[in-house]
């Protein structure tokens, strides 16, 4: 072999290697991106809750810049390449961090709300974060704009503009704050600093959607000032770290919020908002609605659903170890608690679902269900309801047997679904805009 082509093959075996090694990655990173893509279409989770990119696919270079950009990724897989170019193939796992814009160089991507088959709906205010309803105010994700560090700012710009309207009542309050998310929780610490005279009704507890991260979810957020308080420093912090962090801000700052107390409908008399709540009437000059988009829990409204043994969400299955637990519920977050806590030791998990079929739930948690019934570990009722909660069971009653059942029972995780904030925004009088991928 001549010198010459000994000393090419030396180089070009090497690139060559190296690039069959490349071009594989990518198909490998482009077959998992379908499969998340195809999983998403299957379980109809198509529609992205909030701000999310659409990506002109004629300007994608496909160089991956907005997949990297994007805070959720490892954890989830938001953005992925097929066919050479980006596309959301977890819509969603999108909460609109909008980094994707910006990172991409070619500018192919916008950021919209909603989708051409499923509007989302977006009140309308003011830049003073008024909705129509004078003295009605919004702020945080509600308003359309997620994100915590928004939110947090939000909540203390509307509450400074409120404060400056000067509305008074002699016999109420200035100003009913409804939610302690992120939003509320600034709004309320200004509503202190300006010496005014609130109440802030939470109807679960503080913290908002945070609280109800999954146990050690990272949190990727940026520095902002909290009133009375002063820097939140954060930037990637843990959603534990974050909560205590709020806790200690509301000690330490004497602000008082009312937790476990739902606003469940608002009337006009005269210059004033009436509140009616689960635990009593409020009369206000001013409302700030923080309520965020996710909603209140759908209940099953049966005796003894009002027992604190009952949740609507699970964040910490390690709090069920050593119980009888039941969940209620077929999608995906109901599946999700009944396989983290059958993981728990000495616990018994019971699914009860209304219907014949997980039609729902990703095909991941539809298997690893079916595995942990084979092995005992979580006992499935299909076409089942829960009928009554005592102290110490449960009343299923069971539709195909065409019987009720009496289980013991320490703990209910209720999961079906949410009642989004929209009709009773609309029963306020608040104009609401539906966005079908448009900002
Ligand atoms: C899975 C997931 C991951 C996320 N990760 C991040 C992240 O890493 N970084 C980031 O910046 N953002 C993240 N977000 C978004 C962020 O959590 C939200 O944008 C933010 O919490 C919005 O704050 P908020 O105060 O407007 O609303 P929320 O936090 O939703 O708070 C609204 C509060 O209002 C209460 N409420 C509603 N209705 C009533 C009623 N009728 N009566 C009384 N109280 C009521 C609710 O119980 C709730 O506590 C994530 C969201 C999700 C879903
Ligand atoms: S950053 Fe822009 S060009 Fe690059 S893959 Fe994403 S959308 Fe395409």
């Amino acid at each position: 072999m001549s010198p010459e082509i000994t000393t090419l093959s030396y180089y070009a075996i090497p690139i060559l290697l190296v690039y069959a090694f490349y071009l594989k990655n990518i198909q490998q990173r482009e077959s998992n991106n379908r499969a998340v893509f195809e999983e998403a279409i299957e379980t109809g989770m198509t529609s992205p809750p909030s701000l999310h990119p659409v990506i002109n696919q004629d300007v994608c270079i496909g160089c991956e810049a907005c997949v990297h950009a994007c805070p959720e990724f490892p954890a989830h897989t938001v953005l992925g390449l097929i066919d050479g170019k980006a596309n959301l193939v977890g819509p969603t796992d999108c909460i609109g961090h909008g980094a994707c814009k910006t990172a991409c160089p070619v500018d192919a991507i916008s950021l919209v709300f909603g989708t051409a088959e499923r509007g989302v709906d977006i009140p309308n205010v003011s830049p003073e974060f008024e909705t129509n309803v004078p003295g009605i105010f919004i702020a945080g994700e509600l308003g359309g704009m997620g994100l915590i560090r928004n939110a947090v700012m939000q909540g203390q710009q509307a509450l400074s503009y409120l404060a400056a309207q000067k509305r008074v009542l002699a016999d109420g309050l200035d100003v009913a704050i409804i939610g302690a998310g992120p939003a509320g929780l600034a709004a309320t610490l200004a509503a202190k600093e300006f010496g005014m005279k609130y109440v802030t009704i939470e109807q679960d507890s503080l913290g908002g959607t945070v609280a109800n991260f999954p146990r050690g979810k990272l949190v990727m957020t940026a520095p902002v000032t909290l009133p009375l308080y002063g820097q939140m420093q954060f930037k990637e912090t843990h959603k534990e770290t974050l909560i205590d962090f709020w806790h200690g801000v509301e000690e330490q700052t004497g602000i008082d919020v009312n937790y476990r107390e739902k606003l469940e409908s608002v009337e006009r008399e005269g210059d004033a908002f009436v509140l009616h709540t689960t635990r009593t009437t409020y009369r206000a000059a001013s409302l700030l609605l923080a309520l965020g988009r996710r909603g209140s829990p759908r209940t099953l409204d049966v005796p003894g659903e009002d027992l604190p043994k009952v949740a609507y969400s699970m964040i910490d299955p390690s709090h069920y170890a050593d119980q009888h637990v039941c969940v209620v519920g077929g999608g995906d977050s109901a599946l999700e608690a009944a396989i983290a806590i059958a993981k728990e030791p000495n616990t018994t998990v019971t699914l009860c679902y209304r219907s014949s079929a997980f039609s729902r739930a990703k095909r991941k948690n539809r298997d690893k269900t079916e595995a942990l019934a084979r092995t005992g570990q979580i006992t499935v009722l299909m076409n089942s309801v829960v009928l009554n909660i005592g102290e110490s069971t449960v009343d299923i009653h069971l539709r195909d047997e065409e019987q009720t059942k009496t289980m013991s029972n320490d703990a209910i995780i209720v999961c079906v679904g949410g009642i989004l904030p929209t009709g009773f925004l609309k029963e306020l009088g608040i104009k609401v805009d539906t966005k079908y991928g448009s900002h």
